[in-house]
């Protein structure tokens, strides 16, 4: 199945002094990714991955090359951190390949998340935090999670370690979905149903994108708030 994708992006800093947020739109792969660490590592770290995902994608448009250009975002950002004296730098990275080989693919690390409107609204991607583990595991509920003080608490991020794998898998999806990558500045203000509503609410991909970012800000995010999203079509 081939797909004709059109896309929208939005970001807004919240009340954030910088923008670590970052959006890559190529012609077959999109993603977002959100900058952790100090300044200037967190912004430094986001476009980097981005860029050598995009640029090692390119090479190798495929499932596999896919998680090879993960792993060669790692790289770059974990090299850079290491030959700088802000060595803390990191960033999540959430994905969206058409791939020659099987199709529409995700590669996700981290907290930022993506979400499916078809028929109902899916979250498709589950969060690499110490938390998110905890309630798959049972031993916190959704309720406790939200408020939890280490929600934020990264499992796997892209740059902290030599070595990373993303988790990749192909992405159920059918002509007339709407998908959406976002950071937690957007996700965690915003639940499924302001989502929901937001996804549905104009035939143009740039202000769903738009809406789902002043939504965000209007319900108060202080983090930096990123929404890409794409619209499916056959
Ligand atoms: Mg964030």
């Amino acid at each position: 199945m081939d797909y004709t994708i059109r896309s929208g992006t939005a970001t807004d800093r919240g009340e954030r002094d910088t923008n670590e947020d970052r959006v890559l739109v190529a012609e077959r792969l999109w993603a977002v990714a959100d900058g952790i660490g100090g300044l200037p590592g967190g912004e430094v770290a986001s476009h980097l991955a981005l860029d050598s995902l995009g640029a090692a994608f390119d090479a190798d448009p495929t499932m596999s090359g896919l998680a090879e250009a993960c792993r060669e975002a790692n790289r770059s950002v974990w090299d850079r951190a290491c030959g700088s004296r802000d060595a803390a730098m990191g960033t999540t990275l959430t994905a969206v390949a058409l791939t020659a080989d099987a199709g529409p693919v995700v590669a996700h690390v981290g907290d930022s998340r993506l979400y499916r409107l078809g028929p109902d609204l899916e979250l498709v991607t589950a969060d690499h935090t110490v938390v998110a583990e905890m309630v798959r595991a049972g031993r916190l509920s959704e309720e406790e999670a939200a408020y939890h003080p280490h929600r934020n608490v990264l499992t796997r991020a892209v740059g902290v370690a030599p070595e990373m794998e993303a988790e990749i898998f192909p992405l159920a999806c059918s002509p007339g979905d709407r998908l959406l990558l976002c950071t937690d500045g957007v996700s965690g203000v915003l639940g499924p149903e302001a989502l929901r509503s937001a996804l549905g609410a104009s035939a143009d991909p740039r202000r769903v994108a738009a809406e789902v970012v002043a939504l965000a800000v209007r319900n108060g995010a202080t983090d930096n708030a990123t929404a890409l999203v794409l619209h499916l079509s056959p």
